[in-house]
């Protein structure tokens, strides 16, 4: 890989990053959609609703690729190891590890922090959660 080439992938994993911290502040749902496999990989794409538009949903995959240095599959989809939708978390988790590495935010009684699971019952927003990997909550669609 030439120096060039090194260059345009960090530029495009900080553009990657930048645009998804926008579209997807803390507590949103990351979408899901499983597009196929083998017992080794699992392929899936990024979908957000969008909030603004009516009329359809925004693919992410790209950025998500982008932002977390995944591998693609020719038809642009996550390639994931493993096989099982479980997979899918895989996604997520290291979404908000990559978009909250100092941790997330606490965004009150619609939370997504794993934290509340374990017995955290302060909800103030803005609290910081140390692991940003739970940040977003997955549905499979
Ligand atoms: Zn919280």
């Amino acid at each position: 890989m030439t120096k060039a080439q090194k260059e345009l992938i960090a530029e495009q994993k900080k553009t990657a990053l930048d645009v998804l911290r926008g579209l997807l502040p803390a507590s949103s749902y990351v979408n899901i959609v499983y597009v196929g496999g083998t017992p080794a990989v699992s392929r899936f794409r990024v979908l957000q609703s969008d909030p603004v538009r009516t009329d359809g949903i925004v693919d992410l995959t790209w950025f998500v690729a982008r932002a977390l240095d995944m591998k693609t599959a020719k038809d642009g989809s996550l390639r994931v190891g493993g096989h099982g939708l479980n997979r899918a978390y895989t996604i997520v988790y290291g979404l908000g590890r990559a978009l909250y590495p100092n941790g997330s935010p606490c965004t009150g009684e619609d939370c997504a922090s794993n934290d509340h699971n374990n017995g955290d019952q302060d909800y103030t927003v803005g609290k910081i959660h140390s692991d940003g990997g739970y940040a977003f909550r997955m549905r499979l669609i």
